[in-house]
């Protein structure tokens, strides 16, 4: 495990409110179980309980939303959860989360992401870099632009590359969807990489989403797609047409399926511990990771949520090597070659190529 947790990672798939710390959910929920506002012991219940379904999973979320839909709160965990990622030696992550409307805490979709980028700029124990470097923003006079929080100097302190990507959740309308499409439009110079669609497979319809995500892609965000976390062919055959950057989990592919993805190239986020606890995948030896492996399928290590799963980077790469008898040599290219698959530009790819040269001579 200590070697999975010092070699150098790169995690793509992880939702913002699935990795908090159950300290901070347990924290957050007495503070409402105090004021009278929620049944505490019965909040502690839910999260402390370890093995649930895909469906339990989505019910925990609607509470986990109650304790963290709050400015403080969400700048408070996206802090944390960068924090807890570059501690272990994830040197660049795609944090994705969905834009959330709260009235009653005067809270926009906008103003939630504001939240959260405030929480990249409070991290302290490590440099974070999520303003993109292209020359064109280069020229921006904006001084919000001018830095990241670099708060020592950059040859001794531990850096983490951090893009957002917005999640547009099954139950929201198209016009919803739209509304976030143009949010992370508006958003790229503070770090918007792409689109996600996420949220409970068993809701709502591909064509709700298509024209947003079209939208996107004809603007330059890219796309991923969680696609096969239930049996719904049609859906899948729909999303491996659309061509996504990527996809999650494909757990419920048929023959036809993998045909249309491995020709296609698609590279695939596979979370094997929360397709395990989801029971979506019957065990690890029947995991898919397997055949996309052998046939070279682009695939990538991801945690989910990693605070619901209770797992982190490091414990996926060492359940893939001990499952599936990885060396060390086999298990640290599994993780560089999720360099080719980032949602940012080519200079950030070229960064940390540079960085898993450096410590691959370590592994000789
Ligand atoms: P948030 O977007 O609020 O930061 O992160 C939690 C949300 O991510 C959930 O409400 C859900 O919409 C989405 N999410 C987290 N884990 C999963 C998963 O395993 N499958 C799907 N489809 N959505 C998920």
């Amino acid at each position: 495990m200590e070697w999975c947790v010092s070699m150098p990672k790169v995690e793509l798939h992880a939702h913002l409110n699935g990795s908090i710390r159950d300290s901070t959910l347990l924290e957050l929920a007495k503070g409402l179980g105090d004021k009278g506002l929620i049944d505490f012991s019965q909040v502690e219940h839910v999260i402390l309980k370890n093995d649930r379904s895909l469906a339990e999973v989505f019910k925990l979320f609607d509470v986990i939303h109650i304790l963290t839909t709050d400015h403080a709160t969400v700048t408070r965990i996206t802090k944390e959860v960068v924090e807890d990622f570059a501690s272990e030696n994830v040197v660049y992550v795609e944090l994705r989360t969905t834009p959330k409307k709260n009235d009653s805490k005067g809270m926009s979709k906008h103003s939630y992401i504001e939240a959260v980028l405030e929480g990249l700029r409070a991290v302290s124990s490590v440099d974070v870099d999520f303003i993109p470097n292209s020359e064109e923003l280069k020229h921006l006079s904006n001084p919000l632009l001018s830095t990241t929080n670099d708060k020592c100097n950059e040859n001794t302190r531990k850096k983490i590359f951090v893009r957002l990507l917005l999640s547009i959740d099954r139950r929201e309308t198209t016009e919803a969807a739209m509304e976030t499409v143009m949010l992370a439009l508006e958003m790229r110079h503070f770090g918007v990489a792409g689109i996600d669609l996420s949220g409970n497979p068993a809701v709502g319809e591909w064509v709700t989403y298509l024209p947003a995500l079209k939208f996107a892609r004809e603007q330059g965000l890219s796309v991923t797609l969680h696609c096969g976390e239930v049996p719904n062919s049609r859906e899948i055959h729909d999303m491996l047409d659309f061509l996504p950057e990527r996809i999650g989990h494909a757990c419920f592919f048929e023959e036809d399926h993998w045909r249309k993805l491995k020709s296609s190239k698609i590279p695939v986020e596979l979370c094997l511990t929360s397709n395990i606890r989801t029971l979506s995948v019957p065990s690890i030896d029947a995991h898919h990771f397997v055949d996309l492996y052998n046939s070279k399928h682009p695939v990538v290590l991801c945690t989910d949520d990693s605070g619901v799963f209770s797992t982190s980077v490091s414990n996926e790469y060492k359940i893939a090597a001990s499952s599936f008898g990885l060396g060390r040599k086999e298990t640290f290219e599994l993780s560089k070659n999720a360099v080719e698959f980032i949602f940012a530009d080519n200079t950030v790819k070229e960064d940390l190529r540079n960085i898993f040269s450096s410590a691959a001579k370590n592994l000789e």
